[in-house]
Parts: structure tokens; sequence; C-alpha cells
């Protein structure tokens, strides 16, 4: 496994490392002029994404009796949680991980594993018999004679109404200082790393120190010497699966903070939202002292590469056999092709409704309306929001 990453990573410009689904995009030769020689196929409304934000839209839009595709451009449901990282549990306990309409088949405290979630979605999906068709990726989402027009890499679709549900994390983000490592240096984004024994011998630099740089800090800590770049981002001060936790603390940031609090209503809700801008979230299962603990060695950012040494903003200086960007993502919206993304590739939009373009909606979004928005227990709420919108505008029969 080392052997393939290495040969797929090592001296290639790091910009074409990260680009996104090149495999599902794919088709035959003459694939494309044939699908444009043939009519769209019409519906009401479609949906691009089927993750939990694509399938609780279809569950709110099914139940209204609104037809609808959901179009995935994955080759089954679920696999974007599958292709986490291995050792990857939510965060979020089974009582706060369900969508609307289906409860998480475990006990409620259980922390669900990543393939247990991906699972869980698709038994949805199947469950609610919801119409998603997968290895559908959309290429191109534009507008002509008074339809929206979806171009996808299986065939061609129309609707009056369309919800954009494939989340604001499609591209990995990645500074340009990438590219001043040299080609003996191995680098991969936090979304390609699955598991300790990809990585080589020599020490490991994550770069970023959000959840996701945390969590898999602690990963590779037993086996490998590894740092740990980045701002401290905060941490929640409690042990979400001790039993404090799991019995009430959990709820109260959860339900409570996330989901009630930080919201587009409130002044400390907005504040947050801004201060959260490019920044990571609080660390929620991982605390500093964990890491310390595990060996993990805490430097400030990254400011400079020299010589494939990495240079922080606090004089440390680390030479790494392997760099992993633990950076976040872009919203990956280059798809869309209408005036509705702003200046940074956010799209605009009032609570998931497109501010400048009617029928249009989002869902998933990082911080739609919530901090949870962007969560399994609060994807929801959103949704019903947008197929309410949906029903209201709907040609009366
Ligand atoms: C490492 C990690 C851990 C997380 N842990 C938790 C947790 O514990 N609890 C929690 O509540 N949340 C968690 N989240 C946040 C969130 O729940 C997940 O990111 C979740 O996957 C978001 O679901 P989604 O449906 O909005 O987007 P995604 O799961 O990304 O699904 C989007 C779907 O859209 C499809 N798609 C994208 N672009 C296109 C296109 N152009 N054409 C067709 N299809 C397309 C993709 O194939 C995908 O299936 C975590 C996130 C990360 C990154």
């Amino acid at each position: 496994m080392t052997q393939t990453l290495e040969k797929a990573s090592r001296g290639r410009n790091p910009a074409d490392l990260f680009e996104t689904g090149s495999a599902l995009r794919t088709q035959p030769e003459g694939f494309h002029a044939r699908a444009a020689a043939v009519a769209p196929e019409r519906h009401p409304v479609v949906v691009i994404g089927g993750g939990q934000a694509g399938l609780s839209v279809g569950y709110h839009l099914k139940r209204r009796g609104i037809a609808h595709v959901i179009l995935d451009g994955a080759a089954r449901i679920g696999d974007v949680w599958r292709n986490r990282w291995d050792s990857l549990r939510l965060f979020t306990p089974a009582k706060f991980g369900g969508l609307d309409g289906l409860r998480f088949p475990a006990h409620g405290d259980h922390f669900p594993t990543k393939d247990e979630m991906a699972d869980y979605l698709e038994r949805y999906a199947a469950y609610h018999a919801l119409p998603v068709r997968t290895a559908t990726r959309v290429e191109r989402l534009h507008r002509a004679d008074g339809l929206f027009r979806v171009e996808t890499s299986a065939g061609r679709f129309a609707a009056p109404q369309v919800v954009v549900a494939a989340a604001s994390y499609q591209k990995p983000r990645l500074p340009d200082c990438a590219q001043d490592f040299g080609p003996e240096v191995m680098q991969l984004h936090s979304r390609d790393y699955r598991n300790p024994e990809q990585i080589g011998d020599g020490p490991v630099l994550l770069i970023g120190a959000g959840n996701s740089g945390a969590e898999i800090a602690m990963d590779l800590a037993p086996g490998h010497e590894v740092w740990l770049a980045g701002r401290e981002v905060g941490h929640i001060p409690f042990d979400i699966a001790g039993f404090m936790g799991r019995k009430l603390l959990v709820r109260l940031v959860t339900r409570g903070l996330f989901h009630r609090v930080l919201t587009m209503r409130t002044p400390i809700g907005r504040r947050f939202r801004a201060r959260m801008h490019g920044r990571g979230m609080p660390l929620i299962r991982t605390r500093p002292g964990q890491l310390a603990r595990a060996g993990v060695r805490r430097i400030g950012r990254i400011t400079g590469v020299r010589d494939s040494r990495a240079i922080a903003e606090d004089g440390a200086e680390v030479t790494p056999a392997t760099v992993i960007w633990c950076t976040g993502y872009h919203p990956g919206f280059d798809w869309i092709d209408l005036p509705v993304l702003d200046a940074e590739g956010e799209p605009r939009h009032r609570f998931g409704r497109a501010t400048d373009i009617d029928g249009l909606y989002f869902a998933g979004l990082h911080f739609q309306y919530a901090v949870s928005s962007a969560m399994v227990g609060g994807v929801g709420r959103d949704a019903k929001r947008v197929a309410r919108w949906i029903a209201a505008a709907q040609p009366r029969s």
C-alpha cells in the first residue's frame, strides 16, 4: 500500500494529487456526444448529492408528495464515509446520528464507525425508497429556456427547481507552500489518509490542527514520530465518551449549542460563524493533554518551506518524510455555471435559498443555518425548510 501511494504521490505536482472524482468522471469515447443528442430527462426537482443532506431533502420532498431524482457521482450511497480513514468514529453518538424518519440502529450511546454510518445511509435510502441514481456525476449546472439544465456523466436532466446537496467539502484546500517540498517528501491530504500502514518511516508532519489533524495524529502516534502544526482551535472541555459526556454533555453541545444557540438568528451564532471562517472547529474528541501524552509534538502554523524543511511561526523547524495536509476543503462548486457563487466560491444564499436565483437551493452547507447544518443530526431541519419552499413554489394542479 505504502509503495502504491508513494508512487502515486512522489514527484507529482501537489495540485494534481488533490483533484476530485476524476475516476468517476471517466466515460467511454463518444459518450458525451451521444448524451447531448438525447433530450434531457425532466423532473419537477433534481437533488444533486446523495449523502446525508441529499437523502434528507429527498425524504422531506417525498413526505410532501413531490417527485424528484437524487443524483450522486459515487458508485455507492455512503461512499464519502466509507472512504474516510479506517479508525474514524463519529463524534455524535447514535442517538443524535440518525436522519428524520429512521433512527440509527444502535444503542443510543454508541459512537458509530464510519462504515456503520455509510451502511446506515444506504439503508435509509432503501427504507424510504428514495430515487437515487449513483455513478451520475454532475459536471455542469446551468439554466436555459426557463429550466435548470444538469449535465452529468450519465445523461442530461432538466428541472424547474434544483437542490445542491453536495456539501461544502468537495475539493481539498492546499496552501501554496505545498509546492516547496521536494519530491522525496510524500504528501497527501487528510481525505486520502486511511491508516498508519500507508505511511512510510520518518517524521510525519500534520499541517492543520483541527479535528482531522488531531485525530490522525492520535492514529499515527503509536508507530510514528508525529508533529502537529497549526493554531490552537480550542477544545470541548470534557470527554465525550465518559459517563457525563454520553449522558448529558454531548446533548448540551450537539442539540443545544450547535443546533439551537449557534445559529444565524442569534448574535453569538453570527459572531461564531465569522470567527470560524477559514478556521477549524474546536476539538471535539481529542484534547491537548491526550496529544501530549501520546507523544505528538505541537508546533505553530507553518509559514514557509525551505529545502523541504517546514518552518513554523514559533521558530520550530521539521524535515518531514511525510506531510499530511489537514487544511480543510474548498466548496468545489466550480461545476455550477450560474451567478450564485461569491469570490471565494461559496454560494450566496439565505438559510439555503439562493439569494439571486429562483428555484435554486442548497442543503448541508457549512453553517447554512447553524453549526449543526453540516452534521447528521442537524441537516434535517434545513432539508425540511428547503422542501417547504419547493412545495410552495410548485405549480398547483
Ligand atoms: C472527518 C470527518 C468527520 C466527521 N464526523 C462527523 C460526526 O461525527 N458527526 C456529524 O454529525 N458530522 C460529522 N462530519 C460532518 C458531516 O456530517 C460529514 O461531512 C457528512 O459527510 C456531510 O454530509 P453531506 O451529505 O452534506 O455531504 P457528503 O457526505 O460529502 O455527500 C455529498 C455527496 O454529494 C456527491 N457529490 C458531490 N459532488 C457531486 C457532483 N458534482 N455530482 C454528483 N454528486 C456529487 C458526493 O458523491 C457525495 O455522495 C464529519 C466530517 C468529516 C470530514
